[in-house]
């Protein structure tokens, strides 16, 4: 019995699991079928209602090439980026928070006549997959129709929030345009991005920029930018889910800003030329260091259910550990041989290290037409030094140095090239006691204008309330012994210092058919003077 007993206990179980099969299958065929049904009518990915983008950030770009012997920066390595994180997400934009077609020493020199001014950089911007820019202070560096040239070259879109254009011909007022064959595309004050994920979530991302007015030219108007930044974002939060900002502005100003627009989650950047990545509220600004040494890579996903915005940013060096993309590079070394062509009538190995510096050589505009600068002083060490005799004091007008940024490690002619794009030659001058007393007084009132002095064996002493220049009061009745630069005798940049004022007895000037005269172009003075100085490398 017991056996039967465990028979019909083992056929009882294989009934039991017979009948839980009958009972599956079915269940499965049905699920199956239901699931087949369900395809066919939806895809299998829903609107989640959640998307992810990128921006791909730049500000204060002049130079296309890498810098600091090949190692940093260069347009060919952003390409390359651009096109690895448009690989992973099409929904990727590069901007650029404005100053790009000036200062640099390309811009200056001639090609057919006409000096390059920027086209070089629309060029290489358009090819290497910029979709949005800002005006920064730099872009009004040029005339009327240079600019409008390059904005007519440029594939990108400008943002014109808080700038106007005044036809200097004209007077009439109006946004800035980019010209066609048949029409005029005005510059926009705010632009409209949209796009849309795999599973189908699509926005609109609104954008708005800013400049600041620091670089006053009779063909630009500057408008309030508080007051038209918080129009373009009201308007733009009617249209659109999320808004950002694309400013060029200082950083203080840019924080200031960020206070206002708690609804903006990015303000993205330029102006100052350090990375900098600070936040109001939940405002991000931030800023890449100029020249693309780094750009700024943000990763932001709005969720349409809760209207919310994460952003996640990530701060990424341009080096060579990225390759650099062949077309954008083909166009730079193009313009890299119309430079070394020119600058190779003037010194033989233009790539050269003549000098190492461990200390940052400071030639940003923002504290070298406000202060005494330690290239500032070299410059006119090196000036001192050509000279044919023994001089009073030295000084030259800080706007002739154009590179806006810092220089560390080597130092080759290019960088002095770029230092001093303008170049141009040295006059010793006998000056009166009283005009210099006038000229140093107007360049004192300067400050923050190309026009402020870099000077050397003078300086103000407020405890004295005087002037001192070679280490005695300045005497009005005294006549000094200077040397300067031929551009600042034009009385262009000093209205005070002029070559035909009597209170100039006396300019002596290099013979410019001696080669070995430096005083013939500040460019070789700085570059002779740089060879002889000990380097600082170990
Ligand atoms: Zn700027």
């Amino acid at each position: 019995m017991k056996k039967n007993e465990q028979i019909v206990s083992y056929q009882g179980k294989k009934i039991l699991i017979g009948v839980m099969i009958w009972l599956l299958v079915p269940t499965l065929i049905f699920n199956l079928g239901c699931k087949t049904t369900k395809e066919a009518v939806k895809p299998i990915s829903t609107d989640d209602g959640i998307i992810t983008f990128n921006f791909l950030q730049l500000n204060d770009v002049y130079e296309i090439a890498p810098l600091e012997n090949g190692t940093v920066g260069g347009m060919a390595r952003v390409a390359t980026l651009r096109k690895r994180l448009t690989n992973e997400n099409p929904n990727t934009l590069t901007v650029l928070a404005g100053d790009f077609l000036s200062p640099s020493l390309i811009g200056t020199i001639k090609q057919n006549g006409k000096r390059i001014k920027g086209a070089q950089m629309v060029e290489v911007m358009n090819a290497t997959g910029i979709d949005l820019v800002t005006f920064g202070n730099h872009e009004f560096d040029i005339k009327e129709q240079e600019l409008q040239d390059r904005i007519n070259e440029s594939k990108f879109t400008w943002l014109g929030t808080s700038v106007r254009r005044i036809n200097t011909k004209t007077g009439k007022k109006s946004k800035f345009y980019q010209e066609t064959d048949s029409t005029l595309n005005y510059v926009p004050d705010t632009w409209i991005w949209e796009i849309s994920d795999e599973d189908g979530t699509s926005i609109k991302i609104g954008f708005f920029g800013a400049t600041l007015d620091m670089n006053q030219v009779k063909y630009v108007e500057y408008l309030d930018v508080t007051n038209t930044c918080l129009e373009a974002v009201q308007s733009l939060s009617l249209q659109t889910d999320v808004v950002i900002g694309l400013t060029h502005l200082n950083v203080a100003e840019d924080l200031e800003l960020a206070a206002k627009l708690p609804q903006v989650p990015l303000l993205m950047g330029g102006h100052d030329h350090h990375h900098i990545r600070e936040s109001v509220g939940n405002t991000l600004v931030t800023k890449a260091d100029a020249n693309a040494k780094t750009a700024y890579v943000h990763t932001l996903t709005y969720n349409k259910n809760t209207r919310k915005t994460t952003v996640s940013s990530k701060l990424i060096d341009i080096n060579d550990q990225l390759h650099s993309d062949e077309e954008v590079k083909s166009i730079v070394d193009k313009w890299k041989r119309i430079m070394d062509d020119n600058i190779t009538k003037i010194v033989d190995q233009p790539y050269a290290e003549i000098y190492y510096t461990k200390v940052s050589l400071d030639a940003r505009e923002s504290v070298n037409r406000k202060e005494q600068t330690n290239i500032g002083r070299m410059i006119n060490e090196a000036m001192m030094k050509v000279a044919k005799r023994d001089v009073d004091l030295s000084f030259f007008n800080s706007g002739s140095i154009r590179i806006d940024d810092q220089l560390k490690g080597p130092i080759t002619p290019v960088d002095v090239f770029r230092i001093l794009p303008f170049g141009g030659p040295l006059a010793e001058i006998d000056i009166k006691g009283d005009l210099l007393k006038k000229v140093l007084n107007e360049s004192k009132n300067r400050v923050g204008q190309g026009a402020y002095l870099q000077r050397k064996k003078v300086f103000y002493s407020d405890q004295k309330e005087t002037w001192m220049v070679n280490g005695a009061p300045l005497d009005p009745e005294k006549e000094y012994h200077a040397i300067t630069t031929e551009f600042l005798l034009k009385g262009i940049d000093l209205k005070t210092l002029h070559l035909n004022d009597p209170g100039i007895t006396k300019i002596y000037r290099p013979d410019p058919d001696d080669p070995t005269d430096l005083r013939n172009n500040v460019i070789l003075t700085f570059i002779d003077y740089l060879i002889k100085l000990p380097s600082e490398r170990d």
